[in-house]
């Protein structure tokens, strides 16, 4: 029988440089895949509906939710956010691992669904280093900047219930990292039981 995928949720605050490894993780496996989430917000310059996003208005986003087509949703500076059910469930019934880069709500929404999730919380080394990063990237005001490091300090009091930590200090260590975890939950013997039966 083929195995299942699993789902891996990935969170941590703007800035930790989540996408950056969960992208190199993905170029160097060919059994992990990545979901796109529906969004109210606007695209950004160099955003493409369908690649980063699927781009959709307000009314479009509440028929998903009254559809039930989204595994999960939230609300996250004023834009709403939600990830596409039926995606994620036939990939993982193909034995693809599916990840997933959510807040914190959404996150929890799902690890309350499918405790058998893999949740992972990307954090920088320290909030100074993250307030650095934030600086370096040059995209948003010292104000900017303050409101994303309260956020950032919410959704550490909040991530109480994910798997692993991961620190992203350097981002090849991070994505190895990343594919460590994924490859050890297929490990786990809870999901290795038949090779424990005899059967002759
Ligand atoms: P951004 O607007 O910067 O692309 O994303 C803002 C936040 O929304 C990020 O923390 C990102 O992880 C989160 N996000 C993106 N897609 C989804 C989604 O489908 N559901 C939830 N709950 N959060 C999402």
């Amino acid at each position: 029988m083929k195995k299942k995928g699993k789902l891996v949720v990935i969170s941590g605050p703007s800035g930790a440089g989540k996408s950056t490894v969960v992208f190199k993780a993905l170029g160097e496996r060919d059994d992990v895949c990545f979901s796109i989430s529906a969004t109210t917000r606007k695209p950004r310059p160099n955003e493409v509906d369908g690649r980063e996003y699927f781009f959709v208005d307000l009314e479009r986003f509440q028929e998903m939710i009254d559809n039930n087509e989204l595994l999960e949703h939230a609300e996250y500076v004023a834009n709403r956010y939600g990830t596409p059910r039926a995606y994620v469930e036939q990939k993982i019934a193909e034995g693809m691992n599916v990840i997933l880069d959510i807040e914190v709500q959404g996150a929890r929404q799902v690890y309350e669904k499918m405790p058998e999730a893999i949740m992972i919380f990307v954090v920088p080394p320290s909030i100074d280093e993250l307030r650095n990063r934030l600086e370096k990237r040059g995209t948003d005001t010292p104000r900017a900047i303050e409101a994303r490091l309260i956020r950032a300090r919410q959704e550490y009091a909040e991530a109480t219930f994910y798997d692993y930590i991961i620190v992203n200090d350097d981002a090849d260590t991070a994505a190895d990292e990343l594919s460590a975890i994924i490859t050890a939950e297929h490990c786990v013997a809870a999901d290795r039981m038949e090779y424990l039966k005899d059967t002759d």
